[in-house]
């Protein structure tokens, strides 16, 4: 910014006697001033009312106002306040000069004036003047820069209103827009006794649209999919987009249940055409829950859940189906909650513990290891077999904490025996899918072994092939590290889940535990006697020992000699058992 004033600079001279004014504008002749007369104070008042010059010079001894009380009061105004004043004055003793700076004023000259002196003086108040000036024009163009800011901020502000209100894809209303609609219809229910439906609508697999056709064919089949929902609506209902492939209708005025079933699957029916996009053609079909007003439903999200929940409820049905969540579903979810409390009690109160089940060796007819099997000791309900209890733990990540203690249980017990001189026994653990892939399995079992003072390969982990084909990558390198660590590994429940036997290659394992239904009509099934006979030649073939589950009958485990299998395991030998009872059984046995 340029220093220099771009106008000629103003000076207002105040001085009762025209002489001064006169002396003053002839010293400043040449200096392209423009110069002002004020003959007396009340007069400079006046002028400034309407002039703000650069510059006041201000004779000090003047008859009614003089030059000090105007000095005050131009620097009392607001206009006034940054005008510059230097005094004129004959009066240039120490004191009277402090006088004038006490008054406000910023410089002075002595009379008679110097021409040389007051030249001086005035061009650095201007030059004063000037910086404050430029100062102010900052002010006012960061003022104006900040009110650009500021609306800009406002725009940005309602632009996201609007993301956060409509989704940017089909322009419906968002899952935010959904519950502020679903407050307020709530309560107008509540006032005037009407009724509400909450339609979920959940696309089968629609990852599967995006992976094989790509996201943007993916984004116009939802644009497609949410106009054919709205197409279906009547006025006074709503269309939401809730979530990536989720849609959400509200339906008003729904008379009864029935009404809604009939709802319900004619939206279901909508899905029935394909929906074609640029040269594709794809059949997509949707899982609804529904939940309905209600005097217990306090707010939106209570009602959200419940729809959501029936829709993955009727996902488990099959696609393409739809649940109202009715008291059943309710009973079924409270059900559920307090089996997951029970199960977090448990732990802490000790109420878990493992029972033993005896593996045989077919060669020999000896125990040569036990499977742990974990029981919960229900204070009420007494014993309660894993099959009741595992999923819940497992879906709540439970399981891991419950399998360490089914874990060290088991390690404990086995160095128990090992101790009595039961030294070739081994000990089968059950590992879920959660426990396999938790990050510290290692460390905790590292733990375990060595607490107990056991080796290694007498443990042994039973995995599912739903634990290697969910995760092959994380399993290989678990695998790995499980035989660095001696640690034995057997594959669970053998040919209930992946008949690809590919994997047996790429996943080295030790043993393989033959489903118990292959053994079960070994005899009247003859496909199931040739299925046992090749599992048994594909272990030997890749080194792996082969255990068969649920021997039952002696014919059974006859056959099962007769085919060469190794182990076995059954109600024909002996069912799960305590430990004590298990010891027992080791005694008469082996004479421990
Ligand atoms: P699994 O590992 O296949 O265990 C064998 C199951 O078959 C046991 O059921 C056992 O009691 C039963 N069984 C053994 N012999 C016979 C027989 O001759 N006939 C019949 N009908 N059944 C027989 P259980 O104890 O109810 O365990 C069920 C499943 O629960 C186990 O199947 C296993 O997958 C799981 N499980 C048990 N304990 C644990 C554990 O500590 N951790 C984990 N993650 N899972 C466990
Ligand atoms: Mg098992
Ligand atoms: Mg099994």
């Amino acid at each position: 910014m340029s220093e220099q004033p771009t106008n000629p600079a103003s000076i207002l001279v105040v001085d009762d006697e025209v002489n001064g004014f006169d002396v003053i504008e002839t010293l400043l002749f040449d200096q392209g001033y423009q110069l002002y007369y004020a003959p007396s104070g009340e007069k400079a008042l006046e002028f400034l009312q309407t002039c703000q010059p650069d510059v006041i010079l201000l004779d000090v001894m003047m008859p009614e106002m003089d030059g000090m009380e105007v000095c005050r009061r131009v620097k009392a105004g607001y206009d006034g306040q940054y005008i510059p004043i230097i005094m004129v004055t004959a009066l240039t003793a120490k004191e009277n000069l402090a006088q004038c700076l006490q008054a406000g004023a910023d410089d002075f000259v002595g009379k008679p004036i110097n021409g040389l002196e007051l030249r001086a003086r005035v061009a650095s108040m201007l030059r004063i003047r000037q910086q404050h000036k430029n100062i102010e024009q900052l002010c006012l163009q960061l003022q104006s820069n900040n009110q650009n800011l500021e609306a800009e901020v406002a725009e940005r502000t309602k632009q996201l209103q609007q993301r956060i209100h409509y989704d940017p894809l089909t322009g419906f209303p968002s899952r935010t827009s959904l519950l502020e609609t679903l407050e307020r219809e709530l309560s107008h229910c509540q006032k005037y006794n009407q009724s509400l439906a909450l339609l979920y609508i959940d696309c089968d697999e629609f990852n599967l649209i995006n992976s094989s056709l790509g996201y943007e064919i993916g984004d116009r089949i939802l644009v497609a999919i949410s106009e054919r929902l709205s197409s279906y609506l009547k006025s006074e209902d709503r269309l939401f987009r809730t979530g990536e492939d989720e849609f959400c209708i509200l339906l008003k005025s729904i008379k009864d249940t029935k009404e809604l079933s009939e709802t319900a699957a004619d939206i279901l029916q909508l899905f029935e055409e394909s929906f074609v996009v640029e040269s594709y053609e794809t059949f997509i079909s949707v899982s609804i829950g529904i939940s309905l007003t209600n005097a217990e439903y306090q707010n939106p999200q209570d009602m959200v859940r419940d729809a959501d929940t029936a829709m993955y409820k009727a996902k488990t049905k099959g696609p393409g189906t739809y649940r109202i969540f009715d008291q059943e579903l309710k009973n079924a979810i409270g059900k559920r909650l307090s089996l997951e409390n029970d199960l977090r009690r448990a732990l802490e109160r000790k109420e878990f513990i493992v029972y033993y089940q005896p593996i045989i060796n077919l060669k020999t007819e000896q125990i040569c290891g036990f499977e742990a099997l974990i029981r919960w000791q229900h204070p009420q309900r007494g014993m309660v077999s894993p099959g009741e209890f595992i999923p819940c733990l497992e879906d709540t990540g439970f399981i891991v904490p419950v399998g360490l203690e089914v874990m060290q249980q088991a390690c404990q017990q086995l160095k128990t025996w090992q101790e009595q001189g039961a030294t070739d026994l081994e000990m089968s653990v059950n590992l879920s899918v959660r426990q396999f892939s938790h990050p510290t399995l290692l460390e905790d079992l590292h733990r375990i072994i060595q607490t107990n003072n056991i080796h290694p390969s007498d443990l042994k982990l039973e995995i599912t092939e739903s634990a290697i084909v969910d995760n092959p990558d994380a399993t290989v390198t678990s695998i790995q590290k499980m035989r660095q660590a001696q640690i034995k590994l057997a594959i669970d429940d053998f040919g209930t889940g992946y008949s690809s036997l590919s994997y047996l290659q790429k996943f080295p394992v030790d043993n393989l535990k033959v489903d118990r239904s292959f053994v079960k009509s070994i005899s009247e099934n003859h496909r199931n006697y040739y299925i046992l006979q090749e599992i048994v030649k594909l272990g030997q073939a890749l080194g792996m020992t082969v255990t068969a589950e649920g021997i039952e009958t002696e014919t059974q485990m006859r056959q099962l000699q007769n085919l060469g299998c190794e182990y076995a395991q059954g109600y024909f030998f002996a069912k799960p058992m305590s430990g004590e009872e298990a010891t027992q059984l080791l005694r008469e046995k082996i004479a421990v």
